[in-house]
């Protein structure tokens, strides 16, 4: 399986002439001839239009979607409507849209089934809060996560689907805190003994797992080879193209 590499622009940044700019470095400069790992660029909707990419390893992503594909819903963006813009992935459940909009589990898995209709990969995030952590609830935070997340998607829907799971600890986002690199393996660990309790074992393997929190391109590649994460999903880092590329390139040439 690729390693998969999914930048988070978030609301970043603030014209389309920097947005193009800096996915212009990246097509042209540093990603062109990386082929071994897969590139996921999550601008804000506004700028999707105006960012094409033709290489191979460089796709779009969405932060978001709604739940119904077209109808009375105002302000929201349908998955066949950045299908149609080139999308192919879909972040969902990320944590400043449960803490900010109110997300609930119930409208994620909403999301879920529709991205998975429209043959969009969904990138579901999920991660527990510091306190929860200090409790010692971190298992049974991800474990409610993950099930209210996949509620009701068949097995063979999720056979078929190119479908991954970040596990980003909430307290690690954008607080140069990462989480250490022994505790994100004991986590992806458990995130695909979950999936396997509910899908089986073979199907449990197809699920991508990744990291989130704090990536930059001195600790991206222990979360490739010593936590055995398949992927990364980058905020702070991936605004910057030359700490971007960088990550991209340490995974790439990892032994
Ligand atoms: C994120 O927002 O998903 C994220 C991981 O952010 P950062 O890399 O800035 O911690």
């Amino acid at each position: 399986m690729k390693p998969l590499v999914v930048a988070n622009w978030k609301m970043n940044p603030q014209t389309l002439a920097e947005a193009k700019q800096l996915f212009n470095f990246l097509k042209k400069e540093g990603l062109k001839n990386i082929k071994n790992v897969e590139v996921v660029i999550c601008p804000p909707f506004v700028y999707l239009s105006n960012l094409k990419s033709k290489i191979l390893n460089l796709k779009l992503g969405a932060q978001d979607c709604f739940w119904e594909q077209k109808g009375a819903y105002t302000g929201e963006v349908s998955p066949k409507m950045l299908k149609d813009l080139g999308c192919q992935y879909v972040i969902l459940g990320h944590s400043e849209r449960r803490i900010y909009l109110g997300e609930t589990d119930e409208m994620i898995n909403k999301k879920i089934k529709l991205v998975l209709k429209a043959k969009l990969n969904p990138v579901l995030c999920i991660g527990e809060t510091e306190e929860e952590r200090n409790q010692g609830e971190i298992q049974e935070v991800l474990k409610n996560q993950l099930i209210s997340a996949l509620l009701g998607i068949s097995k063979s829907i999720i056979q078929n689907s190119k479908f991954s799971i970040v596990y980003e600890p909430i307290w690690a986002i954008g607080t140069g805190k990462a989480c250490e690199v022994n505790e994100a393996q004991t986590m992806g660990l458990f995130i695909r003994k979950i999936v396997a309790q509910i899908y089986g074992s073979l199907v449990s393997k197809k699920v991508q797992i990744l990291y989130g929190g704090s990536i930059n391109s001195k600790n991206a590649l222990s979360y490739i080879k010593e936590a055995r994460m398949q992927g990364l999903l980058v905020g702070g880092a991936s605004l910057d193209h030359q700490e971007f590329i960088q990550i991209v390139k340490k995974i790439s040439q990892r032994g």
